[in-house]
């Protein structure tokens, strides 16, 4: 049996830098489930095919190969056998993103391939219903949040570090594009972003990357994998 640790909440909480570390700390792998969702857009975007029309993206799926690879402990994604891991970054394939992953045969394909790399190997996967739909039985479940100020703060200032960020994009529109992305992935009707019961919530407003990872990681074993 491996371990499972179920990372969830909304977009911009921090959940991957924290993923990332809490992985890196145990030596185990990180599983980013939200570039699987990246890709699949990627893909209807390349195919002319609009990510919110449902019968257009469905006849794609049994056309399309998506999987993840960790390479010297950082996470490469492959489209069809591409990696398109610099590709899938931009505000337009996030919301792609997040209107794809309402249509219930994409998230039923993308979960049967985070379940198959949950099965194989200890693992942190990082998304938004791992707990309550991919692996509703992993030991260990998060639901790590922040306000949307400053989720949206962060996204901004992420953006400016990378010089991404174009001159008339401010807070308050960053915002709503945060507000709107939360909205989708709360209401859809299919396994929609969840906190269950059992999931231990951390609101990291107030915290910084190293506070945030070491509320995830005093409520796991120090050591993983190793008959703990
Ligand atoms: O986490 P990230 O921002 O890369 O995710 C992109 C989008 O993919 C999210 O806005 C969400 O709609 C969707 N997603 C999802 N389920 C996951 C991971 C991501 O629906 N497990």
């Amino acid at each position: 049996m491996h371990v499972n640790i179920a990372i969830d909440g909304p977009a911009g909480a921090g959940k991957s830098t924290i993923a990332k570390r809490v992985a890196r700390e145990l030596g185990i792998l990180y599983l980013d489930t939200g570039a699987m969702y990246r890709a699949m857009a990627l893909k209807a975007l390349r195919q002319g095919v609009s990510p919110l029309d449902e019968h257009a993206v469905i006849p794609l799926l049994a056309q399309t190969e998506i999987y993840a690879k960790s390479i010297g402990g950082v996470q490469h994604t492959y489209l069809d056998g591409e990696d398109v891991s610099g590709l899938i970054r931009t505000q337009e394939i996030a919301q792609g993103a997040s209107d794809i992953s309402a249509i219930p045969s994409v998230r039923i394909k993308l979960a049967e391939a985070q379940r198959a790399v949950a099965q194989k190997n200890d693992v942190v996967l990082d998304g938004r219903e791992i707990g309550s739909f991919v692996l509703p039985d992993a030991p260990y479940k998060f639901f790590i949040t922040a306000t949307v100020r400053a989720r949206a703060r962060r996204r901004l200032d992420e953006l400016k570090a990378k010089g991404q960020c174009p001159a008339d994009l401010h807070l308050a529109e960053m915002e709503d594009q945060i507000a709107r992305r939360d909205h989708n992935d709360s209401t859809r009707a299919f396994a929609p972003m969840v906190q269950v019961p059992e999931a231990i919530y951390i609101d990291t407003t107030e915290m910084n990357e190293d506070e945030a990872v070491a509320a995830v990681l005093c409520h796991l074993p120090q050591r993983i994998g190793e008959g703990e």
